[in-house]
């Protein structure tokens, strides 16, 4: 399968949304929160890479992932220099990390470009108002809010907290695992998803575990 980039725009520094459309992806078959993956044969070697789709579904062929530069990777600089017209090949849409059945009062915890499974599940919710549901999104700088003017109206509370805040930010400072307690109050019938990099993703199961969650109520994704 071919995937040819359609168009992309800067989120920040580093930060890019994409849009890509291949005649062969079946959006019918797509549930939010999935991921494509990229290979590419860089010198002797194939490499392949996965992709959160960020979009709530696929429509015309079209899909939208964000990814960050890995300044010294292999795919993320290639896809960063690559231009509309331009196409990879592609699988997908694959993986689990999807909204479990009927759809529970939930914790969704996000850092970074961890935010794109988690958009897509957000904006595809079949009653977000009818349930209580709570992102708790981090990141360094308020510019790291990706998304931030898809995500600030929907009816669920956001919690965005950031580790270097500027000096007229009021909002929630450090780590996501910091609003952990706060957020679960003392109910122990939430489902979490979890979406980051490994250290966030360990350490907040980890903490969730400690608190008598079964790991059935918890559904993450690691990108490292
Ligand atoms: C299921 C899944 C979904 C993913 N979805 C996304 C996504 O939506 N957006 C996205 O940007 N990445 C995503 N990733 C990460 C992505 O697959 C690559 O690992 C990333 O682009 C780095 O690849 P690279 O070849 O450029 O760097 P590599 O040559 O593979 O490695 C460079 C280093 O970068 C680290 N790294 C991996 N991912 C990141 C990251 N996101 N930020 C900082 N450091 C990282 C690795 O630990 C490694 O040490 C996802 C990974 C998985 C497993």
């Amino acid at each position: 399968m071919r995937a040819e980039l359609v168009s992309y725009r800067d989120l920040a520094s580093g930060v890019r949304h994409f849009v890509f459309e291949s005649a062969e992806i079946d959006g019918a078959a797509f549930q939010p929160g999935q991921f494509v993956s990229f290979s590419e044969t860089i010198g002797e070697k194939r490499i392949t890479r996965a992709y959160s789709i960020v979009s709530p579904a696929i429509v015309d062929h079209r899909f939208e992932l964000c990814l960050n530069v890995v300044d010294d990777g292999r795919m993320s600089p290639l896809l960063f220099r690559m231009q509309p017209g331009e196409s990879i090949d592609m699988k997908g849409p694959l993986g689990g990390f999807v909204l479990k059945q009927p759809v529970s009062d939930c914790i969704f915890i996000a850092t970074g470009t961890g935010i794109a499974p988690i958009r897509s599940m957000l904006l595809s919710l079949p009653e977000p108002a009818a349930r209580r549901h709570i992102l708790l999104f981090g990141a360094r700088y308020r510019s790291g809010l990706y998304y931030w003017d898809d995500l600030k109206d929907l009816p669920i509370d956001i919690w965005p907290t950031l580790t270097r805040s500027d000096a007229d930010w009021t909002g929630r400072t450090g780590w996501v695992q910091q609003h952990l307690d706060e957020a679960i109050g003392e109910r122990r019938d939430w489902h979490f998803y979890i979406c980051g990099l490994k250290a966030m993703v360990d350490d907040v199961r980890a903490r969730l575990k400690a608190m008598g969650f079964d790991r059935k109520q918890i559904t993450y994704e690691k990108f490292d």
